[in-house]
């Protein structure tokens, strides 16, 4: 007898995990796949988003989330390929945008203790989890997909079915895949490395962002984390690496050993894990997100900012969005194409016009002579720190950046 659900979750990442919770907070029976076993370990910058606070209010997370071993950073340091470093601090005024808690800081939370936080948090809200299973394909009929077929940890194949099945199994996801949806464009699209290190010098309490010339047009990071560890990697447009023929580990440990801005700080520190490399597929385009009896959400609609490499915040608010219409779906007895784009129109309508600001950010900052100047300008003049500042927690002030009005303001300040 195959089991029947009114939804199968695939993956627990932040985008599944808070989809979950959010149905079967409203009493739907949800059950939740993953080929991991919590925790696990996700290849990430480990920066936590204030939209992703924001969901974790939403859920009524936030006070244990508070509990949880991490870095907290008050702001974020620029550096231009000349070699200019500016300290941006986070408006200490508004509890709202990215990395912000009470006393104005933000989180970096390695993925292993945030993902099971989530994870654990979700698998006491869902009919039934189950870890270990790793889903090979979606089962369809009448050309409407009702279930999933899978192999358990003891190598069982099963089958579940369900009124909707949504894809939350990241990058590489096999829903979207089987359904012909997972095309990969590389323009739109980061490869990115990462590692921890222990005993890096002269951390300073914020996200360092590194615009260094050898990684141009990407960037490299440090993120502070808990106990003096730090969180450090590179990411670069797929296309541009492609282009480039670039060996993206060996351009980082150039970096490390080479680059005057790091040479001295990394001299005793310590590589206290492998490096990984994962990919970022970027919200710069709008993918097809819904069908008969499914939907997309987190890094397999393909939702990360193009500027920042920030996904998490997305995952989950996509997770939101989607229950929103999966509630009413079930409500109605309608689980057909039409109905589910709500779902992706409601979604759009939301990350649509800062995700085309982070774009164009990610066009300005492959332009070396405005990276140099706009940084050079902000370690100049407080002015240029504080539009900063507020464009890293609102919206509204980030497409500010873009209008053509603010550089001609830069050129005169
Ligand atoms: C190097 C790097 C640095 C990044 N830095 C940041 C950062 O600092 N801040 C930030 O906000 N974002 C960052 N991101 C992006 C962020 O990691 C993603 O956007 C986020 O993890 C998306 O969440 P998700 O739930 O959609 O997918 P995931 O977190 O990838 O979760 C997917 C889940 O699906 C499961 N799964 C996969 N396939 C199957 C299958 N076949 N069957 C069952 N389960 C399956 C996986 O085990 C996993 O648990 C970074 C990404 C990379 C690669």
């Amino acid at each position: 007898m195959v089991e029947e659900f009114d939804v199968i979750v695939v993956g627990g990442g932040p985008a599944g995990s808070s989809c979950s919770s959010f149905l079967a907070k409203n009493n739907v029976k949800v059950l939740l796949l993953d080929k991991a076993v919590f925790p696990r370990d996700k290849t990430c910058g480990d920066a936590i988003s204030g939209k992703s606070l924001s969901i974790l209010g939403e859920l009524g997370w936030i006070k244990d989330l508070e509990l949880l071993p991490r870095g907290e950073v008050s702001g974020i340091t620029f550096s231009s390929p000349n070699g200019t470093i500016v300290d941006i601090s986070f408006p200490k005024d508004s509890k709202q945008g990215i990395n912000k808690n009470d006393k104005g800081n933000g989180y970096a939370i390695r993925r292993e203790v945030y993902d099971n936080f989530l994870f654990q948090k979700t698998k006491k809200l869902t009919a039934k989890t189950i870890e270990g299973f790793t889903v090979t394909d979606v089962l369809t009929e009448n050309n409407k997909v009702i279930g999933i077929k899978g192999i358990s940890k003891d190598k069982k194949q099963i089958e579940f079915k369900s009124k909707i099945v949504v894809g939350a199994d990241g990058s590489q996801s096999v829903v979207a895949t089987k359904l012909g949806l997972n095309k990969i464009d590389f323009n739109h699209h980061i490869t990115a490395l990462r590692c921890y290190y222990d005993g890096i010098k002269d951390l300073r309490g914020t996200i360092e962002i590194h615009f260094i010339n050898s990684m141009l047009p990407g960037y490299f990071w440090i993120f502070p984390l808990e106990n003096g560890r730090a969180n450090v990697g590179v990411g670069i447009v797929t296309k541009d690496i492609k282009d480039k023929k670039m060996d993206l580990k060996k351009a980082m440990f150039d970096a490390i050993e080479n680059e005057p801005l790091f040479k001295d700080r990394f001299k005793d520190a310590k590589l206290s894990s492998e490096v990984k490399g994962w990919t970022l597929p970027l919200g710069s385009r709008h993918k097809k997100l819904t069908g008969n009896g499914f939907v997309l959400i987190g890094d397999a609609a393909s939702l990360i900012d193009p500027f920042s490499g920030e996904g998490i915040g997305n995952a989950m608010t996509s997770g939101k969005f989607a229950s929103q219409t999966i509630i009413k779906a079930l409500k109605e007895n309608n689980f057909s194409e039409e109905f589910l784009t709500e779902y992706e129109t409601n979604l759009w309508n939301e990350l649509e016009a800062e995700l085309k600001t982070s774009y164009m950010l990610q066009k300005i900052g492959r332009i070396k002579f405005l990276l140099n100047f706009v940084i050079g300008k902000a370690a100049k003049k407080k002015e240029v720190q504080e539009v900063i500042s507020g464009m890293l927690v609102n919206k509204a002030a980030k497409q500010k950046v873009m209008s053509p009005w603010f550089f001609l303001k830069l050129l005169f300040t």
